[in-house]
């Protein structure tokens, strides 16, 4: 099995490796991505359609015409090529959001009751869409395919033929719709700033004040502390919140003033 590994699975991965490494633009970073736009859009659709059926959607018109408002307009400034946008309000008391590649973005409705207005819904979206748009699902599939999970899914999620069970389950799993494989992988703390950052920039660009995610995050932050037990939702155990993400934001706030562009009514 090891041979075999090293034989046969350890020169495509370094392959892979060599072949897999972007730099994000704004922030100089360098990634790896294993898979490309088809696949991760590919995965990304094939997750959402698995969530929503398995999990009820809203039919408050009044929810549902926010998140596409506020959805549209963060979407209509990403750097998002080829995406095909949908914005499903999901009926859950849980605060969580998350955007998939392709442009699939998905709300809780127990986010709304935090997020409060526009400007607060485009910070958690444009968070979302900046991960999206930064390949960083992508890239934690990739680390998992080298470091977690091995050699057999790296194959397989690598087939010309789609993909089995297995990988939609991890890239599920990577992408915060599951715990399936009892393993957690949220972002990285460098991920997540470089969400801030560039999520600071696109709600400017859609017209929304950036200094609104402070008072966001604030708000989040002592929801946490007053619900008390049952655990820390998802969201925050992936969106730590501390003095350095506040200060970070506070610091990046007039830059991305600058991009501010009233939004055409
Ligand atoms: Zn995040």
């Amino acid at each position: 099995m090891k041979i075999a590994f090293q034989k046969c699975v350890l020169p495509s991965l370094l392959l892979l490796m060599s072949v897999g490494c972007t730099t994000v633009s704004e922030t100089g970073r360098r990634q790896l991505i294993l898979l490309s736009p088809q696949q991760e859009m590919q995965l990304g659709f094939s997750s959402f359609e698995t969530m929503k059926s398995s999990v009820p959607i809203s039919q408050d018109p009044v929810g549902n015409a926010l998140i596409k408002k506020v959805g549209e307009r963060i979407a209509s400034v990403a750097l998002l090529p080829n995406a095909q946008w949908e914005f499903v309000l999901f009926d859950s008391p849980e605060a969580n959001a998350f955007c998939l590649p392709g442009g699939k973005v998905g709300v809780y409705t127990g986010l709304l009751a935090i997020t409060e207005d526009e400007s607060g819904l485009a910070t958690v979206i444009g968070h979302e869409v900046a991960h999206a748009e930064k390949r960083h699902g992508n890239e934690r599939v990739s680390r998992a395919m080298v470091t977690q999970l091995g050699g057999n899914l790296l194959q397989s999620g690598m087939s010309a033929h789609g993909y089995d069970n297995k990988t939609q389950v991890a890239a599920a799993t990577v992408y915060g719709l599951t715990s399936s494989l009892g393993v957690s992988l949220p972002h990285s703390r460098t991920q997540e700033s470089e969400a801030d950052y560039i999520g600071l920039i696109r709600m400017a660009q859609a017209g929304y004040d950036p200094s609104a995610s402070v008072a966001f995050w604030k708000r989040f932050a002592a929801y946490n502390q007053e619900s008390g037990s049952g655990g820390v939702p998802w969201f925050l155990r992936t969106h730590p919140l501390d003095s350095k993400r506040i200060e970070d934001l506070e610091r990046w706030i007039p830059e991305a003033s600058h991009s501010f562009r009233a939004f055409p009514k």
